[in-house]
C-alpha cells in the first residue's frame, strides 16, 4: 500500500512537471508569426507516417539509420514493459500483463533482445560522437559544451535504463528458479545472465526491486529532462513533420504587402486589401519585412527548432559550410531554439549561452538589445547561403533552415538596407538599367550590331 502511494505521488509529480514544461514550450512556439496550416490532412498524414513514423529520410545513410532504428523500435516496444511497471506500481500487482500468455512471452523476449541491441547501438553512437578526432558531422563549433554533453547524457541514461531492466528481469528469474516456479514471459538475455547473480534470496529481492525502481524513476527523470534536450525530437518530430511545408522546395513565399503594391502598379483596378486591425478596430503597427527576432518567424519555424535532432546532416551537405564559410544550417536552427528560450520561457534545465563565446563568430556585447539576427546569427552566415536547398532535402525531420535564412536576409535588405555591396550594385542596376548589369538599356543590342557589322564584311576581309 505504502509503495503504491509513493508510486502514485511520483507518477503525478513526473507527469505534472512534464506538462508544465510542455506548456512553456507551446507558449514559446506560439510567439511566432501566425501562419494558416489548416487543410491537406491526407497529404500531411501520409508525410508524417513516412518521414516521422517510418524514418524514411534516415535511410539515405544506412549504418546510422539501422542503429537509430534499433533505438527507436526499442523505445517503442520497451514502453509496453513501462506500462506494465506503471500498473504494477499503482495496484501492487506483479507482471500484470502475464494474462496475455504467449503474446506476453513474445513481448518480453522482443524487449530483451531489443534492449541488448540498444546497448550495442548506444556504444556505436558514443564512439561516433567521442572518437578522436570526432566525425566531422559531430564536431561543428555549435556542438561544443552543452550540446555535446546533452548527447552523451542521453546515451548514458539509455545504458542505465537498459541495465536496470536486465537487473530486474534477471533477479526476478533467479528468484522464481530458486523457488521452483516459472516466471511468466521469455527472457533470452536474462537467462544468459542468471548464473552471475548470488543465490541469497534477500539480496535477489533487493536487486529486483532496485532494478524496478531504477528503471521507472530513470524514465520519470528522462521524461523531464527531454524538454531541455535535443532528444525532445522523439516527441516533436511528429508535429514538426506534420506542419512541414508541402509546396515545392524551391518555392519562396512572397511578402504579401509588396505583392499587393506591385499588383496595384501593374493594374490600376486592383484594390489593395485593407491593413489588418486589432480586435478593438485600432490600426496595428505594420509587421516588419522579414525577421529580426523569433517573433518575426512563422510559428512553424519555432516548432521545427524544437524537433531538430542536431544530427548535422544539413550542415554536412551545405556547400557554403563545405567550402569553409561560416554558415551552418544546424546552427541557425539551434540558435532559434536558444533565442526563444532565452527571451521567453526556458524549460527545467535552462541552456544558457550554450556553446560559449569562443564558438561564436562575433562576440555579443549588448545582451539587453540582442536579437536572433546579429545576437546569434550574423549577416556573414546569412549571405553565405546559396539557397540550394540541400539542407532541406537532407533533414530527416523535414526542417527548412533556408526559410529562416531568407526571412532574416529580407530584414537586412528591406528594413536595414544592409545587403552586401555586390548585391546593392545589382539592385541599383536593376533599378536604373532594368537588368543586373551595369550597361544602359540603349546599349543592350550592341552585341547584335557588332555581329551584323562582322557578317556584312566582304568575304575576303572576314577571311
Ligand atoms: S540552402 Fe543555404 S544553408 Fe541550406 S545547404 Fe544550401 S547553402 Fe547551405
Ligand atoms: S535541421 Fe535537420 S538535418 Fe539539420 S541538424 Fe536539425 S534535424 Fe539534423
Amino acid at each position: 500500500m505504502l509503495q503504491s502511494i509513493l508510486f502514485l505521488l511520483l507518477l503525478v509529480a513526473a507527469f505534472g512537471l512534464f506538462a508544465w514544461q510542455v506548456r512553456k514550450i507551446r507558449a514559446n512556439i506560439l510567439v511566432g508569426r501566425d501562419r494558416d496550416m489548416s487543410g491537406n490532412v491526407a497529404e500531411r498524414f501520409q508525410k508524417t507516417l513516412l518521414v516521422a513514423f517510418g524514418q524514411q529520410k534516415m535511410f539515405k545513410r544506412l549504418t546510422p539509420a539501422l542503429l537509430h532504428l534499433i533505438v527507436y523500435v526499442g523505445f517503442l516496444v520497451i514502453n509496453v514493459e513501462v506500462l506494465e511497471i506503471v500498473v504494477d506500481g499503482l495496484f501492487g500487482t506483479h507482471r500484470f500483463l502475464k494474462f496475455l500468455g504467449p503474446v506476453y512471452d513474445g513481448l518480453m523476449a522482443t524487449n530483451e533482445i531489443l534492449a541488448a541491441l540498444v546497448l550495442v547501438a548506444v556504444a556505436a553512437f558514443w564512439w561516433r560522437r567521442n572518437s578522436n578526432p570526432p566525425l566531422k558531422r559531430f564536431s561543428g563549433p555549435e556542438l561544443r559544451l552543452w550540446p555535446k554533453l546533452d548527447a552523451n547524457i542521453i546515451l548514458y541514461v539509455e545504458v542505465v535504463l537498459m541495465m536496470a531492466l536486465f537487473f530486474m528481469n534477471t533477479a526476478d528469474l533467479k528468484l522464481h528458479q530458486m523457488e521452483g516456479q516459472d516466471l511468466p514471459g521469455t527472457f533470452p538475455v536474462s537467462n544468459l545472465l542468471v548464473g552471475l547473480l548470488p543465490t541469497n534470496v534477500a539480496t535477489l529481492e533487493v536487486l529486483e526491486r532496485t532494478g524496478w525502481w531504477a528503471h521507472i524513476i530513470g524514465i520519470f527523470l528522462f521524461l523531464n529532462y527531454l524538454p531541455s534536450s535535443k532528444h525532445f525530437h522523439i516527441i516533436m518530430a511528429f508535429p514538426g513533420v506534420w506542419y512541414s511545408r508541402l509546396v515545392p522546395q524551391g518555392q519562396f513565399s512572397n511578402v504579401e504587402s509588396i505583392t499587393n503594391e506591385v499588383k496595384a502598379m501593374m493594374d490600376p483596378s486592383f484594390v489593395v486589401p485593407p491593413a489588418p486591425t486589432a480586435a478593438d478596430g485600432s490600426a496595428l503597427a505594420p509587421a516588419p519585412f522579414g525577421a529580426k527576432d523569433v517573433e518575426d518567424l512563422p510559428w512553424t519555424n519555432l516548432l521545427a527548432a524544437y524537433s531538430c535532432t542536431e544530427c548535422g546532416r544539413c550542415t554536412s551537405v551545405c556547400p557554403a559550410n563545405l567550402t569553409g564559410k561560416l554558415l551552418s544550417p544546424r546552427k541557425i536552427i539551434m540558435d532559434t531554439r536558444d533565442r526563444v528560450e532565452e527571451k521567453y520561457n526556458s524549460p527545467l534545465i535552462f541552456q544558457p549561452n550554450v556553446y560559449g563565446a569562443e564558438a561564436k563568430h562575433e562576440p555579443i556585447t549588448d545582451l539587453a538589445n540582442a536579437t536572433l539576427l546579429r545576437g546569434k546569427v550574423t549577416p556573414e552566415e546569412l549571405w553565405a547561403c546559396t539557397t540550394c536547398n540541400a539542407c532541406v532535402e537532407s533533414c530527416p525531420v523535414n526542417i527548412n533552415p533556408l526559410e529562416s535564412i531568407i526571412e532574416m536576409r529580407r530584414f537586412l535588405v528591406l528594413e536595414e538596407s544592409a545587403a552586401p555591396n555586390s548585391l546593392n550594385v545589382m539592385f541599383s542596376n536593376i533599378e536604373n538599367n532594368g537588368a543586373p548589369w551595369a550597361f544602359s538599356p540603349s546599349d543592350r543590342f550592341n552585341w547584335a550590331d557588332e555581329l551584323f557589322a562582322t557578317e556584312k564584311q566582304p568575304a575576303a576581309v572576314v577571311a
